[in-house]
């Protein structure tokens, strides 16, 4: 069965829309992670894990193609990076989950793999539902890695160890593409000095305080965490847990109704 929205007639994008298929969007961006690992990996990691949670049960979801740029000017200090305006991501992805909305889809699933595109991707989503008859929700995936297993595999120092080009994406891309990986080339790289109580970046357990420096100020090898702890095995296991509660994500909100709104003026 076919998923992937591009690959589609229009016959059979209406049909995808009488079925109440989700659409999954994934959004990442083009940006440095460190010597070892290459410009796509926010691209590679939110497409592949949307694409193997769409695969696993075809009727329930389509995969769209996925965003490449977006947010991320506090890399441009770094060579490859490439920038987008973040009113210009927030009105693109309005503007494809308003096409979406037109076409029929009523339910809308943002899959973000960059943590800057947090703030903007949130408001797109909630644009894209005040704006359209349908409804859309973000997700980005390392939020659902299971507790559990974070304890289980981690092995980088807390806080700081999983933030920009870690031992979590750096796992992640050994199982999902390791010919783009170089490990000899990876560094461990927490240079902001000891974390104080409020100033640490880490994916696990973010500081409580919204805060982006631009990245060379904290960083010299533009990671930030310490990819040295990454393995194959513990990026297989990730992906593993992540799709397994991608698949819940998207059959809970599949299911979802979508109550009429009540105007009390
Ligand atoms: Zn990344």
């Amino acid at each position: 069965m076919k998923y992937r929205y591009e690959e589609f007639t229009w016959p059979e994008i209406r049909e995808a829309v009488n079925g109440n298929r989700v659409a999954v969007l994934p959004v990442g961006t083009v940006e440095q992670h460190g010597p070892h690992l290459p410009l796509i990996t926010d691209v590679l990691t939110a497409s592949e894990m949307s694409r193997l949670a769409v695969e696993r049960d075809p009727a329930r979801a389509v995969l769209m193609p996925p965003v490449f740029y977006s947010f991320n000017e506090h890399h441009m200090d770094f060579p490859g990076t490439i920038a987008v305006n973040g009113e210009t991501i927030i009105r693109y992805v309005t503007d494809i989950g308003r096409s979406l909305s037109r076409h029929g889809f009523r339910k809308i699933l943002i899959v973000n793999g960059h943590g800057s595109n947090v703030p903007f991707l949130d408001i797109a989503a909630r644009n894209i539902t005040n704006e359209t008859p349908a409804v859309s929700a973000m997700i980005s995936w390392w939020k659902l890695i299971p507790k559990k297993l974070l304890e289980e595999l981690r092995e980088s120092e807390r806080p700081g160890g999983m933030a920009h080009g870690c031992e979590l994406e750096t796992s992640v891309l050994l199982h999902l593409r390791p010919d783009l990986v170089q490990m000899d080339k990876a560094q461990k790289d927490i240079n902001f000095q000891t974390p104080t109580e409020f100033f640490y970046w880490d994916l696990e357990g973010p500081s409580p305080v919204m805060f982006q420096e631009w990245f060379s100020r904290y960083s010299k090898t533009g990671t930030v965490g310490d990819p040295t702890k990454a393995t194959a095995e513990k990026g297989a296991k990730f992906v593993a847990a992540v799709v397994e509660r991608m698949c819940a994500l998207i059959d809970e909100f599949r299911a979802r109704e979508i109550r009429p709104r009540v105007d009390h003026h």
